[in-house]
């Protein structure tokens, strides 16, 4: 079994606690790799180091376009060890193999692209309602971020956020969630690998309460990048409003998928299935609330019905595979007691609804795709986020109870239209409150546009030359140009 160990200040290093926790399998269960469990004593080592290369001139003091060149470096590096890279993804967190090499390819290309941005972060000459004076406006990194990550897609959102913190100058801290560690520390590894100074990136392992909560806490972090659940961002957001720290969050969603009956049905019904049970439905951006136009519900069901019912269900490290399993045990849990919640709230089960066994499914951490009519919107199962392979389809009349049903939920992270109409699709990208809008399209994303949610669904953004702005800050700089001779006791 492989032994990590965590980067602190350019070395690796075993926990203060001397202990390490098992990480496993989701398909098999079979434990792979033992990762530190680090406590408050690393996250503050880590800090310090962070802290320390931010102000170090091998750091500071490079220009954008070198810190562009190391990016890139690492962009190379990670391309070349995709296969590696993406086989412990899969091992963690049961991710398709089918899937994701090309995940790990992408993860390169958002390096590539804020390396590109790295000597772009240009500030401007501010037109001055003074004579005699000279205004501008530079932009400069934050500090030291602190970037928290969850299980689903741990190398994606971790680079999410390290990519721009990185190219705006700032010095990071990794925390990864403890379900998987794994692809951090390699990537951890690859980046001091491409060059990066002793400090500049590091990755402390370990749980929420001993690892995360000591980094958001600690005065030296000028920024927490999260992503995660409600409860840990409501966390983070009210323990880093103590010290005044920049936050952004990324949290949860129950994303309407909206069908109008005037939509190609058929797109429409591969839309619905990428939506939900892609990622056996543990995206941030799932489409978990389907909502069909009442002409044309019962021929859509059908026909979606049809489409799960021949998912290849099972080992995610075969190619073949279209729906693997819950990446963790107490997730598995949760996804039964929310489809049984259903059940008892009076929603009609019309696929699946329990959970898979038989040794095509391994050590049995499986559930079977799952799809509920009859639901109304306020049932408990319409409002909550599942985070499981769980649909529940909602009937509409019209396009204003559509947006109605679509916009009542805390949630805002994103929405689908399928229509043929445009006016139809562009009024409802104007009402529907989410953070991201496609329009016969679903779950397409990109480091070139922004994402990030409305509502409870987060606060900033990550992605495009949007995200590079979170880790930045303003200075205003004054120069005189001619003598002032104005009385000095009174503000001009
Ligand atoms: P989680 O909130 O349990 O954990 C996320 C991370 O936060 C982990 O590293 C965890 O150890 C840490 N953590 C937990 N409590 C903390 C605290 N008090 N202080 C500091 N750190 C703490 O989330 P999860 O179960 O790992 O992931 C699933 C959730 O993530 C879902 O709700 C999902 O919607 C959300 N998610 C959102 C996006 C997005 O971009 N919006 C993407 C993926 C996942």
């Amino acid at each position: 079994m492989q032994k990590y160990q965590m980067l602190i200040d350019g070395r690796w290093c075993d926990p203060s606690s001397s202990q390490w926790f098992e990480t496993a399998e989701p398909f098999s269960g079979r434990p792979w790799a033992l990762i530190p469990r680090g406590e408050r004593t690393d996250a503050d080592r880590a800090v310090d180091a962070a802290y320390r290369a931010f102000k170090a001139p091998a750091w500071a003091k490079l220009t954008g376009t070198a810190r562009g060149a190391l990016l890139r470096k690492l962009a190379d590096l990670i391309e070349h060890n995709v296969e590696l890279l993406g086989t412990i993804e899969q091992r963690d967190n049961g991710k398709l193999i089918a899937e994701v090499s090309g995940q790990v390819r992408n993860v390169a290309q958002w390096f590539h692209y804020y390396a590109g941005l790295a000597d772009k972060i240009e500030g401007a000459v501010v037109p001055i309602n003074k004579a005699g004076v000279f205004n501008y406006v530079k932009y400069e990194p934050l500090g030291v971020v602190a970037a928290i990550t969850p299980w689903n897609s741990p190398l994606a959102l971790t680079t999410w956020k390290m990519a721009p913190a990185l190219a705006a100058g700032n010095t990071i801290v990794i925390k990864p969630s403890e379900f998987t560690s794994a692809s951090l520390l390699e990537l951890g590894r690859l980046a001091l690998e491409a060059g990066f100074p002793a400090g500049v990136v590091n990755v402390v392992t370990g749980y929420g309460p001993e690892v995360g909560e000591p980094l958001v806490t600690h005065p030296r972090v000028a920024k927490v990048a999260f992503t995660g659940g409600a409860a840990g961002g409501r966390a983070v957001n009210l323990a880093a409003a103590a010290d005044f720290k920049s936050v952004t969050l990324e949290l949860g969603g129950k994303s309407p998928n909206i069908v109008f009956d005037d939509a190609d049905l058929d797109q429409a019904v591969k839309g619905a299935i990428s939506g939900v049970f892609g990622a056996s439905g543990q995206t941030c951006m799932a489409g978990s609330r389907l909502l069909l136009q009442e002409s044309i519900h019962d021929a859509f069901v059908e026909k979606l019905v049809v489409a799960v019912r021949e998912a290849k269900i099972g080992d995610p490290s075969r190619m073949e595979t279209q729906i693997g399993p819950i990446a963790t045990r107490a997730q598995w849990e949760k996804v039964l007691r929310m489809i049984e919640m259903a059940k008892a709230e009076g929603a009609t089960c019309v696929l699946g609804g329990h959970p898979l066994e038989g040794p095509e499914f391994g050590q049995g951490q499986f559930v079977a795709p799952t799809i509920f009519t009859n639901v109304s919107n306020s049932m408990r199962i319409a409002q909550e986020e599942v985070f499981g392979p769980v649909l529940c389809i909602l009937k509409f009349k019209d396009d204003a109870e559509a947006i109605r049903i679509a916009n009542d939920v805390e949630y805002g992270l994103a929405a689908a239209v399928w229509t043929q109409n445009l006016q139809r699709a562009l009024d409802s990208v104007d009402q529907l409150e989410a953070g991201t809008v496609w329009v016969n399209n679903y779950r397409a994303t990109s480091f070139t546009t922004p994402f990030g949610g409305y509502k409870h669904s987060g606060l900033g953004r990550e992605g495009g030359t949007e995200a590079i702005k979170e880790y930045l800050q303003a200075k205003s700089v004054w120069i005189t140009t001619r003598p002032n001779r104005a009385n000095p006791f009174v503000l001009g």
